[in-house]
């Protein structure tokens, strides 16, 4: 039966089995999978033990009659007494004056609903006559159009009955040992019928395991495929040169840095190709070690490339390369606007091999741009997580060493599940020297207090960075909002005080104007949109004010942040929000709180939920059905290990107890879209 069409039962028409394909379910055996999403637990309580507006279960005897008001077309209000052992209580029903019959003196009856301690009344959710059986627990189904929990309930109740005992176990019997996990077949009927919370517990457990077990496998599978398959070439440079290079520069690498260097040397002389993450809080210093593996990568005879989300960006990188490069490498510029001759020279040195270096947009690898040798690409603050970026790159035949580099931290939680397949580097402290940010949040009411304290930043010789509204969806207002501040700032500050507008419409000549003169201080204050977002880089700027701080994501409010404290003076965030909710508030407060990124955006997963995080489509976030990612990273770090033993053991193979995993992974297709080979 297992197989069969849910249309096999007696009771399930073209209609249902439609709505049922909605759920995914299309077999009877789908049934069997489509776990609760909830659970009722009718569990009588005693009215001492209740709390005021829980929502508790209790049982009593009606010692009145009902009394039925009224209202509206169709709204009615019944109340009757009930009595709980010696209290006299009010239980409300809305709407449900038909039970008026049902419920008369002297019937025992068990309500759900809402308690108001000091009226000792109960808002009646759900009612049942009689008494109720202790620990009764009643799964609650996701549902579709018209079919309801308890339809879909009396469906896998069938399923149980037909199909139950054609499921076999999947999991190697040591695991089930070891971790006191539930048969298979057993744990499918506790998840729906669950004898009692404690084996319901337990079945949930072995669901967790199973699901994180065997994401982690296939993730290891990823990882181990795409290392077999991916030789790349083994690069050779003179370590040396790289030394004295360093020992140029006006700062020592961090211990950190250094580290990461080394991963990242490694990994470029290493045969295999490079899948790396480097993440790093923002202003850790990591261009600096991107741009020292692109010089490995130019010695061992290999064009490197640089790419980031945005123009000013790569203006900003392509500026700081050649300067630290001056006469021993070519870097060069690729955006959208360069254009004509300009862009078919250099097109066409790119490809004769005279470009050691190019920095540019998105366009680098999926336009007509055609490398000699690529050996190394960079992919600066990607936020998300880069298959596809790797699928551009084979697409076009490249098979360089890829590196990403974010600021935006994965909590450790998550990376250990998205990133199965890509080796991670982190770097975990900041240079030496550098103040925290102190950051305030604030009322838009004094604003006036706002802007002399910008004042008197600028005339101690520094600069303000002042990011407007946001509104989402509409460029259009956006830019609206940034010249109104801008007319704002020039009327509030005095007239010895420059001030800038960048926005979005900007030609990238206007935008790159504008930079230009922010960086060298021709402008003390720069009123802009979020394009200054990712990556800007000008030391000298020490307050960086943030308007409606409560519409933008912690990781962003963080990367704004991130904006100012680059350099040695003390540095101010100034976070202007009247959030309404409680986490809006609980936010802002964070924002005060910690300067730390994988805090913050641990925080921000927690509030939001990992699809959100990542934007569920770049995520590749498998959805559990039964794990939390959150909640069970116990339970994902133990199935991570275990995963790891079973690949470097080549159980998969090996033994024959797990041949059914071996298939179930064999044959999933995001296994077949990750493996690169
Ligand atoms: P991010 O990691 O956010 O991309 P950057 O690479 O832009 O950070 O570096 C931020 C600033 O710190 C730059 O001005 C850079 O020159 C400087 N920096 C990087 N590494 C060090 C170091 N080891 N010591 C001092 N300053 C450093
Ligand atoms: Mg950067």
């Amino acid at each position: 039966m297992f197989h069969e069409s849910v249309t096999v039962i007696p009771s399930v028409g073209e209609k249902t089995a439609e709505q049922l394909k909605m759920l995914n379910i299309t077999k009877v055996g789908d049934l069997l999978f489509h776990f609760p999403f909830r659970y009722d637990f009718f569990e009588v309580k005693p009215l001492s033990e209740i709390e005021h507006e829980e929502i508790a279960t209790i049982q009593g005897e009606v010692i009145s009659d009902c009394h039925v008001q009224f209202y509206g077309r169709k709204k009615s209000r019944m109340t009757c007494t009930i009595q709980v052992g010696v209290v006299a209580v009010k239980a409300v029903f809305f709407n449900q004056h038909f039970l008026k019959d049902k419920l008369t003196r002297g019937a025992i009856v068990t309500l759900t609903g809402k308690w108001d301690m000091h009226r000792l009344q109960i808002t009646v959710q759900k009612w049942q006559l009689g008494e109720a059986e202790n620990e009764k627990i009643q799964p609650i189904y996701h549902t579709r159009g018209s079919l309801t929990s308890t339809t879909i309930k009396k469906l896998i109740s069938y399923a149980l009955k037909a199909a139950l005992d054609e499921i076999e176990e999947l999991l190697p019997k040591h695991y089930l040992h070891n971790y006191k996990l539930p048969h298979r077949q057993m744990a499918i009927k506790e998840m729906h019928q669950p004898s009692s919370k404690f084996m319901l517990k337990h079945a949930k457990r072995r669901f967790i395991f199973e699901e994180l077990f065997i994401f982690q496998l296939k993730m290891q599978w990823i990882r181990h495929k795409n290392r077999k398959h991916q030789p790349g070439l083994a690069k050779q440079f003179d370590e040396k040169i790289l030394l004295d290079f360093q020992s140029n520069l006006p700062f020592q690498l961090t211990n950190s840095q250094q580290k990461v260097l080394e991963d990242i040397l490694f990994d470029l002389k290493s045969p295999y190709r490079m899948n790396r993450l480097l993440q790093g809080d923002v202003g850790s210093g990591k261009t600096i070690v991107a741009a020292i593996a692109l010089y490995a990568n130019t010695l061992s005879g290999h064009q490197g490339a640089l790419m980031v989300p945005t123009e000013i960006l790569a203006e900003q990188h392509e500026k700081s390369l050649k300067q630290l490069f001056s006469n021993h490498l070519r870097v060069e510029l690729l955006t959208s606007s360069v254009k004509g001759k300009k862009r078919n020279e250099l097109l066409q040195d790119l490809e004769a091999g005279k470009i050691d270096i190019l920095v540019g947009t998105h366009a680098l690898i999926q336009n007509d741009t055609i490398f000699k040798n690529l050996g190394l690409i960079i992919i600066d603050e990607q936020h998300r997580f880069g298959v596809e970026q790797r699928k551009s790159l084979r697409d076009k035949g490249l098979n360089p060493d890829v590196l990403f580099m974010t600021a935006t931290p994965i909590p450790r939680t998550l990376s250990i599940t998205m990133l199965g397949d890509m080796d991670v580097s982190t770097i975990d402290e900041m240079p030496e020297g550098r103040q925290p940010v102190k950051t305030y949040w604030v009322k838009e009411s004094i604003i006036d207090r706002v802007y002399r304290f910008i004042e008197k930043e600028v005339d101690n010789g520094h600069q303000a960075y002042i990011i407007c509204p946001l509104i989402e969806e509409s460029e259009k207002l956006d830019i609206q909002n940034a010249v109104d501040v801008y007319h704002q700032l020039q009327q509030e500050l005095p007239e010895h005080i420059q001030i800038g507008l960048m926005h979005g419409r900007l030609s990238s000549q206007e935008k790159d104007e504008v930079m230009r003169q922010f960086a060298n201080n021709e402008i003390q204050v720069l009123v802009s949109t979020t394009v200054v977002e990712v990556g800007v880089n000008v030391p000298n700027a020490t307050v960086m004010v943030i308007y409606d701080a409560e519409r933008f994501g912690l990781a962003q409010l963080h990367q704004l942040r991130g904006r100012v404290g680059r350099g040695d003076a003390q540095s101010y965030c100034i976070l202007l929000a009247d959030p309404k909710s409680e986490t809006g508030k609980e936010r802002m407060q964070v924002m005060t709180e910690t300067n730390d990124g994988f805090t913050l955006s641990e925080h921000d997963l927690k509030i939001r939920g990992p699809g959100d995080f990542f934007g569920k489509k770049q995520s590749g976030l498998p959805e559990f059905k039964v794990a939390n990612i959150i909640e069970d990273y116990r339970a994902l770090e133990v199935a991570r290990k275990d995963a790891v033993e079973v690949m470097k053991n080549n159980l998969l193979f090996k033994d024959p107890e797990y041949a059914r995993l071996r298939q179930l992974i064999e044959n999933d297709p995001i296994i077949q879209e990750r493996v690169f080979d």
